[in-house]
């Protein structure tokens, strides 16, 4: 169903624009949201389950928010809607709250909410993922569809699996038989060795300067906002990242031990300066090419992370996008060696504030919003 253009104008048609809150689920990157909002003067509003949360953030005043709305469940937020409204609440969505509410609650989550939240739908599907980045230009790991042709390694991935959870890694087809259970979906995709970097943009399509995104098919010859590289983040997986330590696969398996992927942690990346080009390239494209997904289709909006490998050919592949604000843009809550230089203390979650304040000024605000 969704949230459609009537509704969000009707909503914030009784918002009061000069007193706005910015409110966000107190979780993921939401210490990095709630500061940089209130370095932009906005009031913030905390969202959370269990008084635990709320005393925590009392530890880091400089985010904690001004005012919180406590739950027994994160599915009550969808009963408090109203209320929501009532206080000129933009909610910013990350993925602990898609996780929390699951993607069809939040989708019908009735408040003004950052983002374009309709491009869950080509983010969830992993076939429709892949189409709308190899059309923007990207180059993506190769998919084997027939398990008995694996003939090196891959990575066998669960339809449902979050943070890489159950995810393994086949050397051939018996490995694969050995591991996979075979009444789950799953995607079978090549293995790319290489460094792993998860390149952190902003996209403003309410900003007429800087680096203007090109449209293509309907929108060709439109330039439809401002690019920005906000910064880059490489994850710590537990407990692949240490695996290496005990010994070969071989041996490790032997022990009866798997390598997994779950995320603990964050490290600040810069990439070589001749990659960038090629980064833009296909961060441009992605973002023209959210403009094609259906017709009418409002595309991108604000943050976005293109998760990519760079293998020692020094080629990109990209195995994923995420289309909001991501955990890995954490270590910059003070700017990164990318947005310090078109501005100091730039985070994405400031980034994200700023970008509503412009568009409130230049009465667009509801270019943001869905
Ligand atoms: P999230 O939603 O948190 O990003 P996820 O469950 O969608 O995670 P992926 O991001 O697809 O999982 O992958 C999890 C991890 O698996 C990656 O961070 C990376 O380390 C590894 N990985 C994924 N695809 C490949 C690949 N094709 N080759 C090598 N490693 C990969």
């Amino acid at each position: 169903m969704g949230i459609s253009r009537e509704q969000l104008s009707g909503w914030l048609a009784a918002y009061d624009k000069d007193n706005i809150t910015i409110g966000v689920i107190a979780s993921h990157s939401a210490l990095q949201i709630l500061h940089g909002a209130r370095q932009e003067g906005f009031k913030t509003l905390g969202i959370a389950v269990g008084d635990n949360r709320r005393r925590f953030y009392s530890a880091f005043p400089g985010a904690d928010p001004d005012e919180w709305l406590m739950l027994d469940d994160y599915r009550e937020l969808l009963e408090q809607a109203e209320w929501l409204r009532k206080r000129n609440v933009i909610i910013i969505p990350h993925g602990s709250l898609v996780e929390y509410l699951g993607p069809e609650n939040f989708r019908n989550l009735q408040v003004p909410t950052f983002g374009n939240r309709e491009i869950l739908r080509w983010e969830s599907s992993r076939e429709a993922q892949r189409q709308w980045l190899l059309n923007g230009g990207c180059t993506l790991p190769s998919v084997v569809t027939d398990p008995h042709q694996i003939d090196g390694p891959v990575i066998v991935k669960y339809a449902g699996a979050k943070g890489g959870r159950g995810y393994f890694i086949a050397r051939d087809y018996r490995d694969f038989r050995r591991n996979v259970n075979l009444d789950e979906d799953f995607m079978i995709q090549e293995y790319v060795l290489g460094c792993r970097y998860y390149l952190h943009f902003f996209f403003d399509p309410t900003a007429e300067d800087g680096f203007q995104v090109q449209g293509k098919g309907s929108h060709a010859g439109k330039r439809l906002g401002r690019l920005e590289l906000m910064s880059m983040d490489r994850r710590d997986e537990s407990n692949v990242d240490e695996f290496y330590k005990l010994g070969s696969l071989r041996d490790l398996r032997e022990m009866t031990l798997e390598p997994t992927f779950v995320v603990t942690g964050n490290q600040p990346v810069v990439l070589r300066e001749s990659l960038l080009p090629r980064a833009f390239e296909m961060a441009e494209g992605t973002v023209a090419e959210s403009f094609e997904l259906e017709e009418g289709a409002r595309g991108m909006i604000g943050a976005f992370c293109l998760e990519t490998i760079v293998t020692d050919k020094l080629e990109f592949k990209v195995f994923e996008i995420s289309a909001r604000i991501v955990a890995g843009s954490n270590p910059f809550v003070g700017g990164s060696s990318y947005s310090d230089i078109n501005e100091p203390n730039m985070s994405t979650g400031r980034r994200i504030a700023r970008s509503i304040g412009k568009a409130i000024e230049k009465g667009k605000i509801e270019d943001l919003l869905s």
